[in-house]
């Protein structure tokens, strides 16, 4: 640790990307870090091209919709949106709109006809075709193909973290689940590529990369070289400037010893797992085809808290599954109980067209559902707000990634969202912040080291 530095990075103002006088983009983007990656990436390349990003709708020449439809709740949302770009389009026929993401794959011809108003659809990571839309693309002299998935929260800042996807698909059929037949078969990205990017990324002063994938550890099983997902970690902790390094989102099958004992060793890999179970009932995980059991998924949980100190640990559920009883439930709540998970993403069953699940009775009625996600919620609640107490008191490494309400707000290397107040500029910062107050969901504390100075990529 360098020596005790209270002085925040001098603020820097710099104009935003794009010339004052050029053509403005706006980009709306919801689901998964996957989607914001690849909106991300279509940001970069309309940087390249001399755009300048806009949040108001009205003044752009190209909206950029990145839609999602894992769930109805989801898919009504993009409708809306899309509803709404109708006006838009009236006033300004010269706007460009390109809708992308999980709603377009297989689909173009039915949203063509529903949706006369988009003037393009393009499937995730189908970049090429925005010089569709955006004839400049063709004449731009680097090579965009390079342009890494960059995630700058701040226009006018160097980007403190980024999103890298590293495997494309998933090779699991969950009986619920649409992403396969809108993501496809799993592809995992080159070792050497990923490499290359995340350098590219430190050397413009990233510290924090989390790479992604709908099974992130299923990483490598199509490649033919035997390197795996604890390979390219090990690979990237090695790269100089990363000082936190995360993955999302793994399957249990394939949480493997090795890939626990990285996590406890490779400095930058930061001490929280991810691990969505689902349900906690035997019988439900085998009518959602998730191939492992309860039994399982607690060994490895044991394994993960025995191996790695301070660990934290993430989940998602799903509420109200075709047929799932009181009882069923119960086991849910039971593991819930039982594990304490740091942070739980629950949700309630949602039928999607395609899907196994969706020609089965969608039989839970919508207030048990409702019953269940609360019952959840209140669980967490009660687990979160303990296991945030028992940080009162220590000090914390947190990288701050922005503000909030006038206050700057990182994470720790567990993911726990801390708040602090201090004048000046702290984004980018490695802080050790002593936590004063725990909140239900979050932390409160006070600066009392800078660990990192960010490197500040050249303007
Ligand atoms: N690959 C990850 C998750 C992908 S989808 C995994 O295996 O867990 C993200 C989350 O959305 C899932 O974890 C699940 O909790 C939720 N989800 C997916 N399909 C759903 C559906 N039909 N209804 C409700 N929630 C769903
Ligand atoms: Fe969907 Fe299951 Fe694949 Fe996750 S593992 S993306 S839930 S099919």
């Amino acid at each position: 640790m360098e020596p005790l530095r209270l002085f925040p990075r001098t603020p820097t103002t710099t104009g935003g990307p794009g010339r004052p006088d050029g053509k403005r983009y706006c980009i709306w983007t919801i689901g998964c870090q996957m989607n914001e990656a690849e909106s991300a990436k279509v940001e970069a390349m309309l940087n390249q091209v001399g755009f300048a990003r806009t949040e108001t709708e009205d003044d752009a020449d190209v909206i950029v919709l990145n839609s999602c439809v894992v769930r109805q709740a989801a898919e009504d949302k993009v409708v809306g949106k899309i509803g709404s770009l109708q006006r838009i389009k009236r006033n300004n026929p010269d706007v460009r709109i390109a809708l992308t993401g999980c709603m377009v794959t297989g689909q173009e011809a039915r949203l063509r006809e529903r949706f006369p108003h988009v003037d393009l659809f393009f499937a995730p990571s189908e970049f090429d075709r925005l010089v569709e839309i955006v004839p400049e693309l063709a004449e731009a002299d680097a090579d965009l193909a390079e342009l890494p998935h960059y995630y700058q929260p701040v226009a006018t800042h160097p980007g403190v973290t980024a999103y890298v996807p590293i495997i494309y698909g998933c090779n699991f059929v969950c009986s619920y689940c649409i992403v396969p037949y809108r993501r496809g078969r799993e592809v995992s990205r080159p070792f050497d590529e990923i490499v290359a990017e995340v350098e590219r990324l430190a050397a413009q002063g990233v510290q924090e990369v989390t790479l992604l994938g709908q099974t992130v550890n299923a990483y490598g099983h199509d490649l033919p070289d035997g390197r795996d997902l604890a390979d390219l970690l090990a690979a990237i902790d090695a790269i100089d400037g990363i000082k936190r390094l995360r993955f999302l989102t793994s399957h249990p099958k394939y949480f493997s010893d090795k890939l626990i004992h990285a996590i406890a060793d490779l400095p930058s890999l930061c001490e929280h797992v991810n691990l969505p179970v689902q349900a906690g009932d035997n019988e439900v995980l085998r009518r959602m085809r998730r191939t492992y059991t309860v039994e399982h998924y607690r060994e490895r949980i044991d394994y993960i808290r025995r191996t790695i100190p301070n660990v934290t640990l993430a989940t998602d559920i799903i509420v109200g599954f075709p047929g799932e009883t009181d009882e069923q439930f119960e086991n849910t709540a039971k593991l819930l109980n039982d594990i304490e998970f740091d942070k739980v993403h629950v949700a309630m069953y949602s039928p999607r067209p395609g899907t196994l699940s969706a020609r089965w009775e969608d039989d839970i009625p919508h207030s048990v559902k409702h019953a269940r996600h609360q019952a959840v919620e209140r669980i967490q609640e009660r687990v979160s707000a303990e296991r945030l107490r028992a940080r009162l008191g220590e000090t914390l490494e947190v990288l701050v990634d922005g503000q909030q309400r006038g206050r700057w707000r990182g994470r720790t290397r567990g993911n726990t969202l801390v708040f602090f107040d201090a004048a000046g500029d702290w984004l980018g910062q490695l802080v050790d912040v002593r936590i004063t107050e725990a909140m239900t969901w979050y932390l409160l504390g006070e600066p009392v080291a800078v660990t990192h100075q960010q490197r500040l990529a050249p303007v």
